[in-house]
């Protein structure tokens, strides 16, 4: 416990009640913990909270919710930080803090594991890789399995195992009046369809019960082709993935090499393309089915090789550290048509810096094979979730790159279809939340009125209650 003063806006009297019920630790501005706290992923977001409270376990989570409606606070809650809005810290509220709870259990007869409500995508590839299997989840460790989870989970095993929600068995959530409930196909099934792509709308999820797949060295790498071949490049890709087998995935990207190996020399801080493929079939199959990537171009470079998964996960980990200041946009699409290829051409060269991308990350395969009435992600029908993101060092260069996420954003946003991926655009209002769960948003709004009907849970893509 750090503190024994109430912070701006906090009764002492009300903290002292909460101090017995909390075991974690309560941070408020003033204390030596405060600042690093307070931070999130992207630095853009710079705001103070009255209260941090670092919840260690479920009753933890309990006794925050239960005190921030009392006292009337505005609720953040806060699994890995990495929402590009900074949905996970809020001014003058109550920050629940997720992030102790970082404890991953696998059962590797039932190849299932349970994740508790802070943990990071390191935490549960580490864990689950002793036992040769992996989480359907994202392509950086250091993001937080909840709030990725919620919104639906996108990454290299998308293909093959479908998104993270569609590895979701169950999940123990803290509802808003501060009572916990479970949430699986049997027990509250209304309330586990919302949770799988409708965020943290419904409540604080302590604890996530996944299936695994057999993982562990799988074919990783990228190939790399010159800025001015993207044309070629691009529509070759489409029809290539339309048919590539579902234990294929590959993103395009729009990038510049990091000048740093594996990356030759010759090629850093070029403006490139390319595509980063994940091949995690039978490995005595991957020099087939990687055949024809490898004889297109021929690209520039060809890095595929093969990596143990927990490596797959962290490759570009030192791309994004926390602290950048980002600017994030995001579609969906069906189709890459020859005339959004022209305006990516437009914008792509000025990419603003290294960690600046622009990625298109397919979600066919096995995440096709789940039907859009059955969860409340409501794009079944995509091929890609894009997103253009500029990433800068200084808060000063937050305007510029503002401006480039959003003319080039507004450039390509006619070839989409319409709504965008809930983890990969900012605070976009209530009209781009409504378009992107598209036929599921009106049951989603009943499901939460159900559950939270104040809307004690809306720094997230807020679902407004019924
Ligand atoms: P937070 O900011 O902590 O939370 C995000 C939202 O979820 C907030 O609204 C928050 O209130 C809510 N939330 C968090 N924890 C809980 C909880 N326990 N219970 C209820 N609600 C909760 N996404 C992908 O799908 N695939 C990727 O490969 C991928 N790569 C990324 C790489 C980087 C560098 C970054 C910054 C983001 C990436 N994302 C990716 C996007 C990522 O999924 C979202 O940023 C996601 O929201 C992160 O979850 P978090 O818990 O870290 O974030």
């Amino acid at each position: 416990m750090s503190t024994v003063s109430a912070g701006p806006g906090i009764h002492e009297s009300a903290l002292a009640s909460l101090r017995p019920q909390f075991r974690g630790d309560l941070i408020q501005p003033g204390d030596a913990a405060y600042e690093a706290a307070r931070q999130v992923h992207n630095a853009a977001t710079d705001r103070h909270p009255a209260l941090i409270a670092q919840a260690t376990d479920t009753a933890d989570v309990m006794a925050a919710v239960r005190f921030g409606r009392e006292q009337g606070l505005t609720i953040a809650v806060r699994g890995g930080g990495h929402h590009g809005a900074g949905f996970g810290t809020v001014d003058d509220g109550l920050v629940i803090d997720l992030g102790a709870m970082r404890g991953v259990r696998v059962d590797p007869a039932a190849k299932t594991a349970r994740v508790e409500g802070g943990a990071r995508l390191s935490d549960v590839d580490h864990a689950t890789h002793a036992f040769g299997l992996a989480l359907a989840a994202g392509v950086i460790s250091t993001t937080g399995v909840a709030g990725l989870t919620l919104g639906a989970g996108v990454g290299h095993l998308t293909r093959h195992f479908g998104l993270t929600i569609d590895n979701l068995l169950e999940a123990d959530i803290v509802l808003a009046s501060g009572e916990l409930v479970r949430a699986s196909a049997e027990e509250n099934a209304d309330l586990f369809w919302a949770l799988r792509g409708g965020g943290g709308n419904f409540g604080v999820v302590t604890s996530f019960l996944f299936r695994l797949h057999p993982v562990s060295t799988v074919m990783f790498g990228p190939t790399l082709y010159e800025l001015d071949k993207a044309p070629e490049v691009l529509r070759w890709y489409r029809e290539f993935m339309a048919q590539a087998p579902d234990d294929l995935s590959g993103f395009f990207a729009f990038l510049v090499v990091p000048p740093v190996p594996p990356f030759p020399e010759a090629l850093h801080l070029r403006k490139m393309c390319g595509i980063v493929w994940c091949y995690s079939g039978p490995q005595e199959k991957a020099e087939a089915v990687l055949a024809p990537v490898r004889s297109f171009g021929p690209p520039a470079l060809d890095g595929i090789g093969p990596a143990p998964f927990p490596a797959v996960q962290t490759a570009f980990d030192g791309l994004y550290p926390a602290g950048q200041y980002m600017s994030w946009r995001s579609d969906m699409l069906d189709d890459i048509p020859d005339a959004a290829i022209e305006q990516h051409l437009r914008f792509a060269p000025d990419l603003p810096s290294v960690p600046s991308t622009v990625h298109f990350y397919p979600i066919d395969g096995a995440a096709h094979r789940v039907g859009t009435p059955d969860t409340a992600f409501s794009y079944r029908d995509a091929r890609w979730a894009m997103t253009i993101v500029g990433v800068g060092r200084e808060r000063s260069d937050l305007p510029a790159l503002r401006a480039w996420t959003k003319t080039y954003w507004e450039a390509v946003h006619p070839y989409g279809m319409g709504g965008g991926y809930v983890n990969f655009f900012g605070d976009e209002g209530q009209d781009r939340v409504r378009q992107t769960y598209r036929d599921n948003y009106d049951r989603l709004t009943r499901i939460k009125a159900h559950y939270d009907p104040d809307n004690l849970f809306h720094l997230n893509q807020n679902i407004r209650p019924a």
